[in-house]
């Protein structure tokens, strides 16, 4: 972008513009580019969040295939790919999770409800549970969206867990009712 000496702001409109913006699904309309087409950053900084949507737009993004660990606890709970620091301790040292820099953080998308909406894994897990614990799971997500958590973002790993769990168990166990205080 042009800019004049000491300023930073933009003081005219872009001379070129892109006829169309950029679609990096065109030809490929799998699961796993949906997955990360869908992906939310957050708890990031304005520059950091920049530098991981452009890596989800050109198709450099690598989702984790399992939780990295956290430079500040040194717990393996850093679940989203290019974060250095969990959110946990991103929120309690008030940085960004991915430089560690004090910069304002983007805390994400004001819609929750939108945001687990489109989580494809969770919807296809959704899919391979019985009718009932589907409802179970349904009720749970929506105290958890109506409650507004601002941890939602981590909360989808949790929930995304849980229903793993429903999963696997789905076969042996017939009665989950104490599926409800699974929400801590
Ligand atoms: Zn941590
Ligand atoms: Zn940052």
């Amino acid at each position: 972008m042009s800019t004049q000496k000491g300023n930073t702001k933009r003081c005219r409109a872009q001379k070129y513009q892109n006829r169309s913006s950029f679609k990096n699904n065109l030809n490929d309309t799998s699961h796993r580019t949906k997955f990360i087409n869908n992906i939310q950053v957050a708890k990031v900084c304005e520059r950091c969040k920049e530098i991981i949507e452009w890596k989800i737009k050109y198709k450099k993004y690598k989702p984790l295939t399992q939780p990295k660990k956290c430079v500040k606890c040194e717990q393996r709970t850093v679940r989203h790919a290019y974060h250095t620091m969990c959110i946990d301790c991103g929120n309690k040292l008030k940085v960004c999770t991915k430089c560690g820099e004090g910069k304002e953080i983007i805390e994400g998308t004001t819609d929750p409800k939108e945001q687990i909406k489109l989580d494809v894994e969770m919807q296809d897990l959704l899919k391979s549970l019985s009718e009932r614990k589907r409802r179970t799971f349904m009720r749970h997500m929506n105290k958890q969206v109506k409650e507004n958590d601002p941890e939602l973002q981590d909360n989808r790993a949790k929930l995304i867990d849980k229903l793993n769990m429903l999963k696997v168990a789905d076969d042996d166990l017939d009665d989950f009712s104490d599926f409800d205080d699974l929400s801590d």
